[in-house]
Protein backbone atom coordinates (compact mmCIF):
# COMPACT_ATOMS: atom_id res chain seq x y z
CA UNK A 1 0.00 0.00 0.00
CA UNK A 2 2.50 2.40 -1.17
CA UNK A 3 1.75 6.14 -0.18
CA UNK A 4 -1.01 4.87 1.93
CA UNK A 5 -1.17 5.51 5.79
CA UNK A 6 -0.73 2.20 7.67
CA UNK A 7 -4.77 2.04 8.66
CA UNK A 8 -4.00 0.44 12.35
CA UNK A 9 -7.09 -0.25 14.03
CA UNK A 10 -7.36 -0.71 17.93
CA UNK A 11 -10.02 -2.85 19.76
CA UNK A 12 -10.82 -1.76 23.41
CA UNK A 13 -10.26 1.86 25.09
CA UNK A 14 -9.11 1.32 28.45
CA UNK A 15 -5.77 2.64 29.26
CA UNK A 16 -4.27 -0.66 27.28
CA UNK A 17 -5.92 0.85 24.18
CA UNK A 18 -5.07 4.07 24.90
CA UNK A 19 -1.56 3.51 25.97
CA UNK A 20 -0.99 2.05 22.90
CA UNK A 21 -2.63 4.77 20.68
CA UNK A 22 -0.55 7.30 22.12
CA UNK A 23 2.54 5.75 21.90
CA UNK A 24 2.08 4.69 18.04
CA UNK A 25 0.85 8.40 17.36
CA UNK A 26 3.88 9.13 19.27
CA UNK A 27 6.44 7.31 17.75
CA UNK A 28 4.74 7.38 14.08
CA UNK A 29 5.46 11.71 14.33
CA UNK A 30 8.74 11.04 15.41
CA UNK A 31 9.88 8.51 12.55
CA UNK A 32 7.72 10.09 10.00
CA UNK A 33 5.46 7.29 9.18
CA UNK A 34 1.99 8.12 8.27
CA UNK A 35 -0.23 5.49 9.81
CA UNK A 36 -4.43 6.17 10.80
CA UNK A 37 -5.72 4.79 13.93
CA UNK A 38 -8.95 4.11 14.75
CA UNK A 39 -9.55 3.20 18.51
CA UNK A 40 -12.77 0.78 19.17
CA UNK A 41 -14.55 0.30 22.04
CA UNK A 42 -18.36 -1.27 23.11
CA UNK A 43 -18.73 1.14 26.11
CA UNK A 44 -19.79 4.82 25.30
CA UNK A 45 -17.10 6.15 27.44
CA UNK A 46 -13.08 5.67 27.30
CA UNK A 47 -11.57 4.33 30.44
CA UNK A 48 -12.31 0.22 30.42
CA UNK A 49 -11.82 -0.32 34.11
CA UNK A 50 -10.76 3.00 35.17
CA UNK A 51 -14.13 5.12 36.19
CA UNK A 52 -13.77 8.30 38.25
CA UNK A 53 -16.63 9.36 39.45
CA UNK A 54 -17.28 12.93 40.91
CA UNK A 55 -20.42 13.31 43.68
CA UNK A 56 -20.99 16.35 46.04
CA UNK A 57 -17.60 17.03 46.58
CA UNK A 58 -16.32 13.39 46.82
CA UNK A 59 -14.36 11.81 44.12
CA UNK A 60 -15.07 7.97 44.22
CA UNK A 61 -13.29 5.63 41.71
CA UNK A 62 -15.47 2.90 40.78
CA UNK A 63 -12.32 0.98 39.44
CA UNK A 64 -8.92 0.97 40.23
CA UNK A 65 -7.68 4.43 42.77
CA UNK A 66 -4.48 4.29 42.74
CA UNK A 67 -0.85 2.72 41.35
CA UNK A 68 1.98 1.64 42.71
CA UNK A 69 4.73 4.62 42.25
CA UNK A 70 7.42 2.37 41.68
CA UNK A 71 6.79 1.35 38.32
CA UNK A 72 7.19 4.63 36.28
CA UNK A 73 5.23 3.96 32.97
CA UNK A 74 2.62 5.89 34.25
CA UNK A 75 4.49 8.59 35.70
CA UNK A 76 6.35 8.88 32.65
CA UNK A 77 3.42 9.00 30.22
CA UNK A 78 1.81 11.83 33.00
CA UNK A 79 4.80 13.53 32.25
CA UNK A 80 4.31 13.18 28.28
CA UNK A 81 0.55 14.42 28.48
CA UNK A 82 1.14 17.60 30.89
CA UNK A 83 -0.61 16.48 34.00
CA UNK A 84 2.59 15.33 36.12
CA UNK A 85 1.20 18.02 38.42
CA UNK A 86 -1.98 16.54 39.09
CA UNK A 87 -0.24 13.53 40.45
CA UNK A 88 -1.09 12.66 44.77
CA UNK A 89 0.64 10.58 47.37
CA UNK A 90 -0.86 9.12 50.05
CA UNK A 91 -1.63 10.74 53.22
CA UNK A 92 1.75 10.56 55.36
CA UNK A 93 -0.59 9.51 58.18
CA UNK A 94 -2.22 6.57 56.94
CA UNK A 95 0.64 4.53 56.60
CA UNK A 96 -0.69 1.74 58.54
CA UNK A 97 -2.59 -1.12 56.83
CA UNK A 98 -4.87 -3.72 58.89
CA UNK A 99 -5.27 -7.34 58.62
CA UNK A 100 -8.20 -9.02 60.15
CA UNK A 101 -7.32 -11.98 62.54
CA UNK A 102 -10.37 -13.69 64.31
CA UNK A 103 -12.61 -10.30 63.73
CA UNK A 104 -9.84 -8.25 65.19
CA UNK A 105 -7.52 -5.61 63.36
CA UNK A 106 -3.92 -6.20 63.88
CA UNK A 107 -1.10 -3.83 61.71
CA UNK A 108 0.32 -5.60 59.27
CA UNK A 109 4.00 -5.94 61.14
CA UNK A 110 6.51 -3.15 59.94
CA UNK A 111 8.58 -4.58 57.20
CA UNK A 112 5.92 -6.83 55.34
CA UNK A 113 6.67 -6.67 51.68
CA UNK A 114 4.19 -8.27 49.75
CA UNK A 115 3.36 -10.42 52.47
CA UNK A 116 7.03 -10.97 53.27
CA UNK A 117 8.91 -10.36 56.37
CA UNK A 118 12.09 -8.30 55.88
CA UNK A 119 12.41 -7.76 59.60
CA UNK A 120 12.48 -10.55 62.19
CA UNK A 121 11.54 -8.37 65.14
CA UNK A 122 8.00 -6.92 64.24
CA UNK A 123 6.93 -10.74 62.65
CA UNK A 124 8.14 -12.20 65.83
CA UNK A 125 5.88 -9.47 67.62
CA UNK A 126 2.37 -9.93 65.08
CA UNK A 127 -0.72 -11.44 66.82
CA UNK A 128 -1.49 -12.73 63.60
CA UNK A 129 0.40 -15.89 63.55
CA UNK A 130 0.99 -18.72 65.75
CA UNK A 131 4.11 -18.91 67.40
CA UNK A 132 4.22 -22.49 65.34
CA UNK A 133 3.59 -20.22 62.18
CA UNK A 134 6.70 -17.56 62.62
CA UNK A 135 8.96 -20.80 63.43
CA UNK A 136 7.60 -22.00 60.10
CA UNK A 137 8.21 -18.70 58.18
CA UNK A 138 11.64 -18.73 59.47
CA UNK A 139 12.44 -22.08 58.60
CA UNK A 140 12.30 -20.56 54.90
CA UNK A 141 16.72 -19.37 55.84
CA UNK A 142 17.13 -22.87 55.79
CA UNK A 143 15.30 -24.99 53.90
CA UNK A 144 16.79 -25.90 50.70
CA UNK A 145 16.33 -24.43 47.46
CA UNK A 146 13.72 -25.96 44.65
CA UNK A 147 15.77 -28.36 42.02
CA UNK A 148 12.89 -28.09 39.38
CA UNK A 149 12.77 -25.63 36.96
CA UNK A 150 9.91 -24.28 35.77
CA UNK A 151 6.56 -22.17 36.96
CA UNK A 152 4.78 -23.38 39.82
CA UNK A 153 1.72 -21.60 42.06
CA UNK A 154 2.42 -18.72 43.74
CA UNK A 155 0.79 -19.91 46.75
CA UNK A 156 2.50 -23.64 46.47
CA UNK A 157 5.45 -21.52 46.19
CA UNK A 158 4.66 -19.39 49.75
CA UNK A 159 3.67 -22.43 51.56
CA UNK A 160 6.67 -24.05 50.50
CA UNK A 161 8.89 -21.50 51.89
CA UNK A 162 7.07 -19.72 54.38
CA UNK A 163 4.52 -21.90 55.44
CA UNK A 164 0.78 -21.90 55.29
CA UNK A 165 -0.22 -19.67 57.93
CA UNK A 166 1.65 -16.82 56.30
CA UNK A 167 0.49 -18.03 53.03
CA UNK A 168 -3.40 -17.86 54.17
CA UNK A 169 -3.04 -14.84 56.39
CA UNK A 170 -0.95 -12.45 55.22
CA UNK A 171 0.15 -12.83 51.83
CA UNK A 172 -3.25 -14.01 50.11
CA UNK A 173 -5.50 -11.18 51.57
CA UNK A 174 -3.03 -8.50 50.58
CA UNK A 175 -2.20 -9.45 47.51
CA UNK A 176 -6.07 -10.36 46.81
CA UNK A 177 -6.57 -6.74 45.93
CA UNK A 178 -4.46 -6.86 42.88
CA UNK A 179 -5.65 -10.72 41.67
CA UNK A 180 -8.81 -11.13 44.05
CA UNK A 181 -7.44 -14.74 43.03
CA UNK A 182 -6.79 -18.02 45.16
CA UNK A 183 -2.75 -18.12 45.49
CA UNK A 184 -2.64 -21.79 44.79
CA UNK A 185 -4.16 -21.54 41.30
CA UNK A 186 -1.93 -18.58 39.79
CA UNK A 187 1.30 -18.16 38.14
CA UNK A 188 4.42 -17.26 40.25
CA UNK A 189 5.85 -16.70 37.28
CA UNK A 190 3.54 -14.40 36.17
CA UNK A 191 3.16 -12.72 39.05
CA UNK A 192 6.04 -12.42 41.17
CA UNK A 193 8.71 -13.85 39.35
CA UNK A 194 11.02 -11.57 41.98
CA UNK A 195 10.23 -14.40 44.88
CA UNK A 196 11.95 -17.57 42.58
CA UNK A 197 14.50 -15.37 41.64
CA UNK A 198 14.89 -14.11 45.51
CA UNK A 199 14.71 -18.18 46.39
CA UNK A 200 17.43 -18.67 43.40
CA UNK A 201 19.43 -16.41 44.17
CA UNK A 202 19.97 -16.04 48.25
CA UNK A 203 18.90 -19.79 48.95
CA UNK A 204 15.70 -17.75 51.24
CA UNK A 205 12.90 -16.21 50.07
CA UNK A 206 13.22 -14.06 53.12
CA UNK A 207 17.02 -13.15 52.88
CA UNK A 208 16.03 -12.38 48.92
CA UNK A 209 13.48 -9.73 49.96
CA UNK A 210 15.62 -8.19 52.49
CA UNK A 211 18.10 -7.93 49.87
CA UNK A 212 15.47 -6.24 47.25
CA UNK A 213 14.45 -4.01 50.09
CA UNK A 214 18.15 -2.47 50.88
CA UNK A 215 18.54 -2.27 47.01
CA UNK A 216 15.34 -0.32 46.29
CA UNK A 217 15.89 1.63 49.26
CA UNK A 218 19.74 2.56 47.74
CA UNK A 219 18.18 3.23 44.31
CA UNK A 220 18.10 7.00 44.16
CA UNK A 221 16.86 7.03 40.58
CA UNK A 222 13.07 7.66 41.45
CA UNK A 223 11.40 10.75 40.44
CA UNK A 224 10.98 13.10 43.65
CA UNK A 225 6.87 12.22 43.32
CA UNK A 226 7.20 8.62 43.27
CA UNK A 227 9.41 8.44 47.11
CA UNK A 228 6.57 10.21 48.18
CA UNK A 229 4.80 7.22 49.03
CA UNK A 230 4.19 3.48 47.80
CA UNK A 231 0.44 4.69 46.27
CA UNK A 232 0.12 7.40 43.68
CA UNK A 233 -3.20 8.65 41.81
CA UNK A 234 -4.38 12.09 40.48
CA UNK A 235 -6.33 14.57 42.57
CA UNK A 236 -9.12 14.62 40.24
CA UNK A 237 -8.94 10.76 40.38
CA UNK A 238 -7.50 8.44 37.18
CA UNK A 239 -10.00 9.54 35.09
CA UNK A 240 -7.55 12.54 34.65
CA UNK A 241 -5.58 10.49 32.90
CA UNK A 242 -8.14 9.03 30.78
CA UNK A 243 -9.28 12.60 29.69
CA UNK A 244 -5.94 13.61 29.37
CA UNK A 245 -4.88 10.79 26.44
CA UNK A 246 -8.26 11.82 24.84
CA UNK A 247 -7.17 14.54 24.06
CA UNK A 248 -3.74 14.19 23.38
CA UNK A 249 -5.26 11.44 21.03
CA UNK A 250 -6.87 14.32 18.32
CA UNK A 251 -5.48 12.55 15.48
CA UNK A 252 -7.03 9.47 16.05
CA UNK A 253 -10.40 8.16 15.04
CA UNK A 254 -12.66 7.37 18.16
CA UNK A 255 -15.24 4.81 17.64
CA UNK A 256 -17.31 4.89 21.03
CA UNK A 257 -20.03 1.87 22.10
CA UNK A 258 -19.94 0.16 18.79
CA UNK A 259 -18.46 -3.50 19.63
CA UNK A 260 -16.54 -5.39 17.14
CA UNK A 261 -18.58 -8.57 16.54
CA UNK A 262 -15.97 -9.93 14.12
CA UNK A 263 -12.24 -10.20 12.51
CA UNK A 264 -11.99 -11.11 8.53
CA UNK A 265 -8.38 -11.87 6.74
CA UNK A 266 -7.94 -11.21 3.81
CA UNK A 267 -6.54 -14.01 1.56
CA UNK A 268 -4.31 -13.99 -1.04
CA UNK A 269 -5.86 -10.95 -2.37
CA UNK A 270 -9.09 -12.85 -2.84
CA UNK A 271 -11.54 -10.68 -1.00
CA UNK A 272 -14.75 -12.54 -2.27
CA UNK A 273 -13.22 -15.87 -1.23
CA UNK A 274 -12.65 -14.51 2.68
CA UNK A 275 -15.73 -12.74 2.87
CA UNK A 276 -14.01 -9.40 3.14
CA UNK A 277 -15.81 -7.05 1.59
CA UNK A 278 -15.44 -5.96 -2.53
CA UNK A 279 -12.79 -3.24 -2.42
CA UNK A 280 -10.98 -3.97 0.67
CA UNK A 281 -9.08 -6.49 -0.37
CA UNK A 282 -6.02 -4.00 -0.35
CA UNK A 283 -5.80 -4.12 3.60
CA UNK A 284 -4.88 -7.47 5.36
CA UNK A 285 -7.71 -7.65 7.84
CA UNK A 286 -11.57 -6.21 8.12
CA UNK A 287 -13.14 -5.48 11.43
CA UNK A 288 -16.71 -6.10 11.79
CA UNK A 289 -18.50 -3.82 13.85
CA UNK A 290 -21.97 -4.75 15.37
CA UNK A 291 -23.51 -1.43 13.76
CA UNK A 292 -22.98 -3.03 10.26
CA UNK A 293 -19.65 -0.87 9.37
CA UNK A 294 -16.58 -2.39 8.31
CA UNK A 295 -13.52 -1.24 8.78
CA UNK A 296 -10.17 -2.09 7.01
CA UNK A 297 -7.41 -2.71 9.27
CA UNK A 298 -3.54 -3.07 8.03
CA UNK A 299 -3.01 -3.85 12.17
CA UNK A 300 -4.76 -4.58 14.56
CA UNK A 301 -4.18 -4.05 18.24
CA UNK A 302 -6.44 -6.63 20.48
CA UNK A 303 -6.60 -5.17 23.56
CA UNK A 304 -9.88 -6.89 25.09
CA UNK A 305 -9.84 -8.86 27.92
CA UNK A 306 -8.62 -12.14 27.33
CA UNK A 307 -12.23 -13.65 26.95
CA UNK A 308 -13.71 -10.80 24.18
CA UNK A 309 -10.34 -11.30 22.58
CA UNK A 310 -10.79 -15.35 21.91
CA UNK A 311 -14.14 -15.14 20.70
CA UNK A 312 -12.45 -12.62 18.04
CA UNK A 313 -9.62 -14.66 17.27
CA UNK A 314 -10.89 -18.45 17.71
CA UNK A 315 -12.34 -18.51 14.19
CA UNK A 316 -8.73 -17.82 12.76
CA UNK A 317 -6.53 -19.48 14.83
CA UNK A 318 -6.09 -21.77 17.90
CA UNK A 319 -6.95 -19.26 21.12
CA UNK A 320 -6.39 -21.61 23.69
CA UNK A 321 -4.09 -20.00 25.75
CA UNK A 322 -6.43 -16.75 25.76
CA UNK A 323 -8.98 -19.26 27.19
CA UNK A 324 -7.21 -20.59 30.18
CA UNK A 325 -7.01 -17.24 31.42
CA UNK A 326 -10.19 -17.45 33.73
CA UNK A 327 -11.87 -13.75 35.41
CA UNK A 328 -12.75 -13.28 38.40
CA UNK A 329 -15.58 -11.01 39.34
CA UNK A 330 -15.53 -8.78 42.17
CA UNK A 331 -17.71 -5.75 43.40
CA UNK A 332 -17.10 -2.59 45.50
CA UNK A 333 -19.63 -0.34 47.85
CA UNK A 334 -18.31 3.11 48.22
CA UNK A 335 -20.16 4.84 51.39
CA UNK A 336 -20.04 8.47 52.39
CA UNK A 337 -20.97 9.23 55.97
CA UNK A 338 -21.24 12.25 58.00
CA UNK A 339 -17.90 12.63 60.25
CA UNK A 340 -20.06 13.99 63.31
CA UNK A 341 -21.85 11.40 63.83
CA UNK A 342 -19.23 8.37 62.07
CA UNK A 343 -17.95 8.02 65.83
CA UNK A 344 -14.52 6.42 64.51
CA UNK A 345 -11.11 7.75 64.00
CA UNK A 346 -9.04 6.42 61.41
CA UNK A 347 -4.89 5.91 61.94
CA UNK A 348 -4.16 3.71 58.32
CA UNK A 349 -5.25 3.30 55.33
CA UNK A 350 -7.45 0.14 55.65
CA UNK A 351 -7.63 -3.64 56.42
CA UNK A 352 -7.48 -6.49 54.40
CA UNK A 353 -9.37 -9.70 55.21
CA UNK A 354 -8.48 -13.35 54.78
CA UNK A 355 -10.96 -15.85 53.46
CA UNK A 356 -10.82 -18.02 56.66
CA UNK A 357 -12.91 -14.99 58.42
CA UNK A 358 -15.50 -15.93 56.59
CA UNK A 359 -16.89 -12.20 55.82
CA UNK A 360 -18.95 -10.78 52.45
CA UNK A 361 -15.92 -8.16 52.00
CA UNK A 362 -12.10 -9.12 51.56
CA UNK A 363 -11.05 -5.24 52.19
CA UNK A 364 -12.22 -2.44 53.26
CA UNK A 365 -10.38 1.22 52.22
CA UNK A 366 -10.15 4.41 54.58
CA UNK A 367 -10.43 6.30 51.67
CA UNK A 368 -11.20 9.88 52.99
CA UNK A 369 -7.91 9.20 55.50
CA UNK A 370 -5.56 7.15 52.85
CA UNK A 371 -6.46 10.24 50.07
CA UNK A 372 -7.24 13.78 51.43
CA UNK A 373 -8.55 14.82 48.41
CA UNK A 374 -11.68 12.47 47.90
CA UNK A 375 -13.52 13.64 50.51
CA UNK A 376 -14.70 17.11 52.00
CA UNK A 377 -13.39 17.83 55.70
CA UNK A 378 -16.16 17.00 57.33
CA UNK A 379 -17.22 13.71 55.60
CA UNK A 380 -15.82 9.95 55.51
CA UNK A 381 -15.77 7.80 52.12
CA UNK A 382 -15.08 4.21 52.97
CA UNK A 383 -14.48 1.49 50.08
CA UNK A 384 -15.86 -2.37 50.56
CA UNK A 385 -14.46 -4.36 48.22
CA UNK A 386 -16.31 -7.99 47.73
CA UNK A 387 -16.08 -11.03 45.46
CA UNK A 388 -12.73 -13.42 45.03
CA UNK A 389 -11.66 -16.60 43.12
CA UNK A 390 -13.75 -19.22 44.56
CA UNK A 391 -15.88 -16.87 46.47
CA UNK A 392 -17.84 -14.78 43.76
CA UNK A 393 -21.35 -15.68 45.13
CA UNK A 394 -21.48 -12.19 47.30
CA UNK A 395 -21.27 -10.15 43.71
CA UNK A 396 -24.39 -11.93 42.31
CA UNK A 397 -26.33 -10.61 45.83
CA UNK A 398 -28.64 -7.74 44.91
CA UNK A 399 -27.33 -4.03 45.76
CA UNK A 400 -30.23 -4.21 48.73
CA UNK A 401 -28.80 -7.74 49.96
CA UNK A 402 -25.35 -6.37 49.25
CA UNK A 403 -25.41 -3.31 51.06
CA UNK A 404 -26.66 -5.58 54.36
CA UNK A 405 -24.00 -8.00 53.83
CA UNK A 406 -21.19 -5.05 53.66
CA UNK A 407 -23.22 -3.15 56.64
CA UNK A 408 -23.07 -5.93 58.64
CA UNK A 409 -19.69 -6.46 58.15
CA UNK A 410 -18.29 -3.21 58.81
CA UNK A 411 -20.42 -3.59 62.04
CA UNK A 412 -18.58 -6.77 63.38
CA UNK A 413 -15.14 -5.70 62.35
CA UNK A 414 -15.25 -1.73 63.41
CA UNK A 415 -18.21 -0.97 65.02
CA UNK A 416 -19.80 0.97 62.26
CA UNK A 417 -23.60 1.51 62.75
CA UNK A 418 -23.75 4.78 61.39
CA UNK A 419 -26.38 5.69 58.31
CA UNK A 420 -24.26 6.26 55.01
CA UNK A 421 -25.31 9.57 53.36
CA UNK A 422 -25.14 7.53 50.12
CA UNK A 423 -24.13 4.68 48.52
CA UNK A 424 -22.40 3.43 44.74
CA UNK A 425 -22.56 0.18 44.22
CA UNK A 426 -20.26 -1.18 41.26
CA UNK A 427 -20.28 -4.88 39.80
CA UNK A 428 -17.03 -5.50 37.79
CA UNK A 429 -18.10 -8.97 36.09
CA UNK A 430 -15.15 -11.05 34.28
CA UNK A 431 -12.63 -8.54 35.64
CA UNK A 432 -9.58 -9.78 37.49
CA UNK A 433 -7.67 -12.20 35.30
CA UNK A 434 -5.77 -15.12 37.12
CA UNK A 435 -2.81 -16.06 35.33
CA UNK A 436 -2.91 -19.75 35.23
CA UNK A 437 0.35 -21.48 35.91
CA UNK A 438 2.59 -21.92 32.95
CA UNK A 439 1.00 -18.36 31.79
CA UNK A 440 4.08 -16.72 30.91
CA UNK A 441 5.16 -20.00 28.26
CA UNK A 442 1.99 -20.23 27.27
CA UNK A 443 2.09 -16.46 26.19
CA UNK A 444 5.08 -17.31 24.44
CA UNK A 445 3.36 -19.78 22.47
CA UNK A 446 0.18 -18.15 22.01
CA UNK A 447 2.77 -14.84 20.37
CA UNK A 448 4.15 -16.98 18.18
CA UNK A 449 1.47 -18.43 16.72
CA UNK A 450 -0.61 -15.13 16.08
CA UNK A 451 2.92 -14.05 14.47
CA UNK A 452 2.10 -16.99 11.89
CA UNK A 453 -0.94 -17.26 11.77
CA UNK A 454 -1.95 -13.80 11.93
CA UNK A 455 0.22 -11.39 10.80
CA UNK A 456 -0.24 -7.94 11.50
CA UNK A 457 -2.34 -8.40 15.16
CA UNK A 458 -1.07 -7.81 18.31
CA UNK A 459 -2.24 -8.83 21.61
CA UNK A 460 -1.82 -6.25 24.86
CA UNK A 461 -3.27 -5.65 28.05
CA UNK A 462 -4.08 -6.56 31.65
CA UNK A 463 -4.45 -10.20 30.41
CA UNK A 464 -0.99 -10.76 29.26
CA UNK A 465 2.04 -9.43 31.28
CA UNK A 466 0.81 -7.65 34.57
CA UNK A 467 -2.72 -6.16 35.67
CA UNK A 468 -1.71 -3.19 37.20
CA UNK A 469 -2.09 0.30 35.53
CA UNK A 470 1.63 1.09 35.05
CA UNK A 471 2.32 -2.42 33.38
CA UNK A 472 -0.58 -2.41 30.82
CA UNK A 473 0.92 1.18 30.18
CA UNK A 474 4.42 -0.38 29.33
CA UNK A 475 2.97 -2.99 27.38
CA UNK A 476 0.59 -0.43 25.04
CA UNK A 477 4.30 0.89 25.03
CA UNK A 478 6.49 -1.45 23.98
CA UNK A 479 3.11 -2.82 21.07
CA UNK A 480 3.33 0.33 19.83
CA UNK A 481 7.16 -0.25 19.28
CA UNK A 482 7.05 -3.33 18.08
CA UNK A 483 4.25 -2.80 15.72
CA UNK A 484 6.22 0.34 14.17
CA UNK A 485 9.48 -1.51 14.22
CA UNK A 486 7.59 -4.10 11.97
CA UNK A 487 6.80 -4.22 7.96
P1 LIG B 1 -9.92 -2.84 30.14
O1 LIG B 1 -9.89 -1.66 31.00
O2 LIG B 1 -10.77 -4.00 30.51
O3 LIG B 1 -10.30 -2.36 28.66
C1 LIG B 1 -10.66 -3.26 27.66
C2 LIG B 1 -11.73 -2.57 26.83
O4 LIG B 1 -12.07 -3.42 25.73
C3 LIG B 1 -13.04 -2.32 27.58
O5 LIG B 1 -13.28 -0.94 27.66
C4 LIG B 1 -14.10 -3.06 26.76
O6 LIG B 1 -15.30 -2.32 26.63
C5 LIG B 1 -13.41 -3.16 25.40
N1 LIG B 1 -13.90 -4.28 24.60
C6 LIG B 1 -13.96 -5.59 24.91
N2 LIG B 1 -14.47 -6.30 23.88
C7 LIG B 1 -14.72 -5.42 22.88
C8 LIG B 1 -15.26 -5.55 21.57
N3 LIG B 1 -15.60 -6.72 21.07
N4 LIG B 1 -15.40 -4.43 20.83
C9 LIG B 1 -15.02 -3.21 21.34
N5 LIG B 1 -14.52 -3.03 22.56
C10 LIG B 1 -14.36 -4.12 23.34
N6 LIG B 1 -4.71 -1.62 38.82
C11 LIG B 1 -3.91 -0.74 39.46
O7 LIG B 1 -2.81 -0.45 39.00
N7 LIG B 1 -4.32 -0.13 40.62
C12 LIG B 1 -5.53 -0.39 41.19
O8 LIG B 1 -5.89 0.22 42.20
C13 LIG B 1 -6.36 -1.35 40.57
N8 LIG B 1 -7.56 -1.64 41.10
C14 LIG B 1 -8.43 -2.41 40.40
C15 LIG B 1 -9.70 -2.59 40.91
C16 LIG B 1 -10.63 -3.32 40.20
C17 LIG B 1 -12.00 -3.49 40.76
C18 LIG B 1 -10.26 -3.91 38.95
C19 LIG B 1 -11.25 -4.70 38.15
C20 LIG B 1 -8.98 -3.75 38.44
C21 LIG B 1 -8.06 -3.00 39.16
N9 LIG B 1 -6.76 -2.79 38.69
C22 LIG B 1 -5.92 -1.93 39.34
C23 LIG B 1 -6.32 -3.37 37.40
C24 LIG B 1 -6.48 -2.38 36.25
O9 LIG B 1 -7.53 -1.50 36.51
C25 LIG B 1 -6.77 -3.12 34.95
O10 LIG B 1 -5.86 -4.20 34.79
C26 LIG B 1 -6.64 -2.20 33.75
O11 LIG B 1 -7.43 -1.05 33.93
C27 LIG B 1 -7.02 -2.97 32.50
O12 LIG B 1 -6.90 -2.13 31.38
P2 LIG B 1 -7.06 -2.71 29.93
O13 LIG B 1 -7.11 -1.56 29.01
O14 LIG B 1 -6.06 -3.77 29.68
O15 LIG B 1 -8.47 -3.46 29.94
Amino acid sequence: RIGNPDRIVIIGGGISGLSSAFYLQREAERQGKDIEITIIDGSPVFGGKINTLQRGGFVIEKGPDSFLARKLAIIDLAKELGIEEELTTTNPGAKKTYILHDRKLFPMPPGLVLGIPTEIGPFAMTGLLSWGGKLRALLDLVLPVRKEQGDESLGGFLERRVGTQVMRRIAEPLLAGIYAGDLKKLSLQATFPQFAAAERKHGSLIRGMQHNRKASAAAAALPAIAKGGTFLTFKGGLSTLVNALEEALSGAQKRLGVKVTEIRKADAGDGAASGVSKGLADSRYEVVLDSGERLQADRIVMTAPAYDAADLLGPLTDCRELRAINYVSVANVVMAFDKATFGLDFDGSGFVVPRSEGLHITACTWTSNKWLHTSPDDKVLLRCYVGRSGDEESVKLSDEELLKAVRSDIKKTMGITSEPLFTEITRLPRSMPQYPVGHVDNMKRLRSRLEQDLPGIWVTGAAFDGVGLPDCIRQGKEAAQAILAAE
